[in-house]
């Protein structure tokens, strides 16, 4: 069970494999790994608290730039998890915190402004915005919760702004120029950073 893996100098912390989306530059549909972790799927349950504090111990924290919470899955999937998982860092280290997330826990949750729930916990706030409108993201992404997803999604940015110290939208370069353009403008319009990645490993 790979719980914690390092990538680019930071600690990761893999929590769930769920996940409601299903985007057509997801790593999961053609790797088991990133870059040299180990395997991310859960083979039978998902790691408990037990596992992920025992698991942690494992490392030396010190070594590590940030923790992201970025799994083979969404982390908002197990909210509860990823807020008690980010308590228990708060109480054992001063490093930052970074969720990188598809947005759409509101719908995930079944309730509004989930991102607040984060506040204290995460320092940074990773978005995939992943296209300029509502139809391109559910093409995109797949999102079980159609079209309705993509608002969802800039009302947690929005929620997000207000709560967390840093917001950033990143987008996978899958998409045309014209359409990065757009994103660009949503990005400025709500004042927050946008990085696009190329197409490669994890968001
Ligand atoms: S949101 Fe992330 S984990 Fe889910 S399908 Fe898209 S890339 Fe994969």
């Amino acid at each position: 069970m790979t719980i914690f893996y390092e990538l680019y100098g930071a600690l990761y912390v893999n929590i769930t494999n769920k996940c409601p989306c299903s985007c057509v530059f997801c790593i999961r549909d053609h790797s088991d790994v990133i870059k040299d972790s180990d395997p991310l799927w859960f083979e039978d349950n998902e790691p408990t608290m037990e596992d992920i504090k025992k698991d942690f111990e494992r490392f030396d924290i010190e070594k590590y730039s940030e923790i992201v919470f970025c799994g083979y899955g969404e982390p908002t999937e197990r909210m509860d998890i990823l807020v008690e998982t980010a308590k228990f860092l708060r109480e054992k280290t001063n490093k930052k915190i970074r969720l990188n997330t598809n947005g759409l826990s509101d719908l995930i949750c079944g309730r509004k402004n989930t991102a607040c729930e984060l506040k204290g916990l995460i320092d940074t706030v990773s978005i995939s915005l992943n296209a300029p409108d509502a139809k391109r993201f559910c093409e995109i992404t797949n999102s079980c919760f159609g079209e309705k997803s993509f608002d969802a999604l800039l009302d947690f940015a929005k929620d997000a702004k207000k709560c967390l110290d840093k917001v950033i939208f990143t987008l996978v370069d899958v998409i045309s120029k014209e359409e990065i353009e757009k994103c660009q403008k949503i990005a400025d319009e709500m004042g927050i950073e946008l990085r696009i990645r190329e197409y490669i490993d994890t968001y």
